[in-house]
């Protein structure tokens, strides 16, 4: 699959690690929306978005969650950060790999 994500799971893309486990890999989003920008991604590519998420998903998307926070500790994101992810071409998604933005260290304005 032609999967930009994929190659980077591979290592056929480089990126700038921030957390990596069985399930997932996070890295610093290359055109950075946010003081700081890290992308989180299941490492199998079996969900283009979250629009196919079912309940069997569950554990997947708590773990990335968990992932967000424990990533937002050790970053010392302590006024919060922003969880978010686009769901087809309208929402201006781009890579059809299931994936979550993970923007901070600033205040953010509102989200359109
Ligand atoms: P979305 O537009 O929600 O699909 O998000 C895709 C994100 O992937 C965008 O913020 C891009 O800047 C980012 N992106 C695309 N290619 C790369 C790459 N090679 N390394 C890091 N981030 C990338």
């Amino acid at each position: 699959m032609d999967c930009v994500f994929c190659k980077i799971v591979a290592g056929e893309i480089p990126c700038k690690k921030a957390y990596e486990d069985e399930l997932v890999l996070a890295f610093y989003d290359i055109a950075p929306q946010a003081e700081t920008h890290i992308l989180i991604i299941p490492k199998e590519h079996t969900l283009s978005s979250a629009g196919q998420v079912t309940m069997e998903d569950a554990p997947l998307l708590a773990h990335i969650f968990g992932v967000a926070a424990e990533l937002s500790q050790t970053l010392g994101f302590t006024g919060g950060y922003r969880l978010c992810t686009n769901v087809g071409e309208d929402a201006g998604q781009t890579v059809f790999h299931l994936h979550f933005h993970l923007l901070a260290g600033e205040k953010l304005g509102r989200m359109a």
